[in-house]
This record gives structure tokens, C-alpha cells and sequence, in this order.
């Protein structure tokens, strides 16, 4: 039975995605959890209380409202976007890539980035028969413009993302170095806003001067990731296609009316992210005082780090074995080799973190 079925999985499933690797997520059962760029903290019992008289009202038998109205009025007032500007939401932004992407498809046409960034780019790229090119980062992972416009000109890329802040990197790529990507690409730009809450800037009110620009953003980074939400902001023109793609009720009920309800109260989870930007810098000056390791500037919640040459498997395992989950990044190589990538817990946990990797480095 099995031999027959894996036949015919060999006839009909594509060899491209035959060859991938599902996406892992290690257990961290028992560990400190400081490898996902989740927010640590909770909210006030009274909040808790006032959501769940909230979901008491939320009607389980009926389909969701398809076009989310009343969240989008909530985001667009909580994230100031721009009142022309249209709104789409995904479950997860994850979901809003696969949308644009599946609109955009053609076999033979180009999905750009850079390398390294968000892993998802060039996963959904493959899931759509699409062809992916990352163009390296250069010195301190800064956009390499003259590599990037060049590699546009020869692959005329549909589509082109970059994160701003950029993952697993956590550097913000400079302003021109962007608005040329965006200047001269010949189709769409998406600026991946994930780190929004952590970074000292955003394109977010510039959509609408440039014809190819759209935003996309999460709440997952800003304390929500459980609930599954994205939004794409930008040009109703690029927007109502993306709209046709989505399927109808891909938000539902509980995440409608829980991610409404948490924008609504948003001074708790902007208070949340206020922290974890005053515990980046206390956790980077700590790192950059340990021997042999350099981390790399951080707009994002998250900080990359670099450890003695060979040494970013050992440094992994012995945080692990110490009760420390990080996100090992060494395997991918490059210029990630020796490169970990921790996020900014509590700071009970950063302390626990920097105390096992001084230990671990110390060896
Ligand atoms: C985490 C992350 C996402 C995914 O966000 P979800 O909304 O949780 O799917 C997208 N882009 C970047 C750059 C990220 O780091």
C-alpha cells in the first residue's frame, strides 16, 4: 500500500516540492524561549477579564465577515495608515506573501531578495513553480544597491521583497539604498514592516508616492503571534487583485474580534515594546562585552550575534543544554556562519541567557 502510494506521489507531486524539507519548529518544552521573536509578556488580569466578556459575544456558528470591516477601521487608526491607501488582512503576513506571490505567478518570472532574509520569500517562490534570486547582503549586511539594480536589470523580478528591519540580520537597510530598489524595480516592491514597533523607521506614509510600493505588517513581533494576522497596505489598484486571491474567510471570528480588541487597548502592547527596545540595548552592550562575541546592530526584537570562528554549533548546544533556546543560524552558512540570533525576553531571561553564554564561550 505504501510502495503504491509513494509511486504515485513520485508521478504526480512536483520534484520541487518532493525535495523540500518541511518547516521545523523545535520543541522548547522546559527551555527559556528566545528563539521566535515572540513577545514575553502577558497582559493585566483586568484586560483578560474584558477580552473574554468580549469573545462571549462572538457568534462560533456563523462565518466570519469576509472583508473584516471593523478591524481594518482599528488598524487603520492604530497604525496610522494613510485614509486613501487600501487594507488587506492575511492569516499571518506569512499568508499575504503566499497571496502576492500566487497573483504574480508565471512559470519563468522572478521573486527577489536579498540573502540573508525572511526564509518564507523564497519557500512560497518554490511553492509556486516561481524562480528565486537572493542577492547577498554586502559589508555589515548592508543592501549591496549597485549588485541589486544590477540584478534587477538581468532578472526583471516581479516581485521584490525586503524586510525593514531585515531577518534573522536585524539591521535596517538605509532609506535611499530602498527608494532606489524601489525607483528601479520594473514590478512590485513589498517592504516587509514585521519589526515595525521596534524600528525608527518606516515607508508606511509613503505609500502612494510611488505606483509599485506596498507595506506589509504583522502583530505577531507586537505580542499577538498566536492570533494569526497580517495587513497589506498600498494602491487600490495592486490591492483589489491580491483581494481576489485571499480566500474569503481567511480571518476568523476569534481572531477579528481578539485582534480588535488588543488594538483597541494597543498603550499595553506599546508599553511591552518600549521595554523590549530599552532590554535590546542593555542585552547588546552585555553581548559585545562577552569575549569573542560581536553582535550586529538591531531595529528589531531580536539580536544577531557572532561567535568564535567554528564555534556556532557548540555555543547552540551548550545554551540548549543549559536550558537556553535560541535560533541557530550557522548551518545556513555564508555569511551566517557562527551567527546565532536570540530574542529580547524578559529580562530574568536575558540575564539567564548572557550567564549561560558566558559560561559557554568562556570554555
Ligand atoms: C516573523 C516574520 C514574518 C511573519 O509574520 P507572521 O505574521 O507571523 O506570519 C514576516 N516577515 C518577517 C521579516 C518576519 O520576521
Amino acid at each position: 500500500m505504501s510502495d503504491a502510494a509513494n509511486e504515485l506521489v513520485g508521478q504526480w507531486i512536483r520534484p520541487g516540492i518532493r525535495a523540500l524539507a518541511a518547516y521545523h519548529v523545535p520543541d522548547a518544552t522546559g527551555l527559556v524561549k528566545l528563539d521566535a521573536m515572540e513577545n514575553p509578556y502577558h497582559w493585566p488580569r483586568e484586560l483578560v477579564d474584558a477580552w473574554l466578556e468580549v469573545l462571549r459575544g462572538v457568534a462560533l456558528n456563523r462565518y466570519p465577515d469576509p472583508r473584516s470591516p471593523q478591524l481594518i477601521d482599528t488598524l487603520r487608526r492604530v497604525a496610522g495608515i494613510p485614509a486613501e491607501q487600501s487594507v488587506i488582512l492575511g492569516n499571518g503576513s506569512d499568508e499575504l506573501i503566499q497571496v502576492i506571490i500566487m497573483a504574480l505567478a508565471e512559470p519563468g518570472r522572478v521573486v527577489m531578495s536579498v540573502e540573508p532574509s525572511f526564509v518564507m520569500y523564497r519557500m512560497i517562490t518554490g511553492y509556486a513553480d516561481m524562480n528565486y534570486v537572493g542577492v547577498p547582503l554586502g559589508e555589515d549586511f548592508a543592501l549591496d544597491t549597485p549588485a541589486f539594480l544590477a540584478a534587477m536589470k538581468a532578472h526583471r523580478p516581479a516581485v521584490v521583497f525586503l524586510a525593514y528591519p531585515n531577518n534573522p540580520t536585524g539591521n535596517r537597510f538605509s532609506r535611499p539604498d530602498v527608494e532606489a530598489v524601489i525607483r528601479a524595480a520594473p514590478g512590485l516592491v513589498v517592504l516587509d514592516e514585521a519589526y515595525a514597533p521596534f524600528a525608527d523607521d518606516s515607508f508606511l506614509s509613503d505609500l502612494g508616492r510611488y505606483p509599485n510600493l506596498v507595506v506589509m505588517r504583522t502583530v505577531s513581533k507586537q505580542g499577538l503571534a498566536g492570533l494569526r494576522l497580517g495587513y497589506l497596505c498600498g494602491p487600490a489598484a495592486w490591492l483589489s487583485e491580491f483581494d481576489k486571491v485571499r480566500l474569503p474567510y481567511n480571518i476568523n471570528v476569534l481572531t477579528q474580534a481578539s485582534a480588535d480588541f488588543a488594538l483597541a487597548h494597543h498603550h499595553v502592547l506599546d508599553e511591552q515594546a518600549a521595554a523590549i527596545r530599552r532590554d535590546r540595548e542593555t542585552l547588546a552592550r552585555a553581548l559585545a562585552g562577552l569575549p569573542g562575541v560581536t553582535p550586529y546592530p538591531s531595529e528589531a526584537n531580536f539580536i544577531l550575534f557572532r561567535v568564535p570562528a567554528g564555534r556556532g554549533d557548540a555555543v547552540f548546544q551548550g545554551l540548549k543544554e543549559a536550558g537556553v533556546l535560541i535560533k541557530n543560524l550557522s548551518g545556513q552558512g555564508g555569511a551566517l556562519t557562527d551567527c546565532l540570533r536570540v530574542t529580547v525576553g524578559r529580562p530574568e531571561e536575558n540575564e539567564r541567557f548572557l550567564a549561560a553564554l558566558g559560561r559557554v564561550v568562556g570554555q
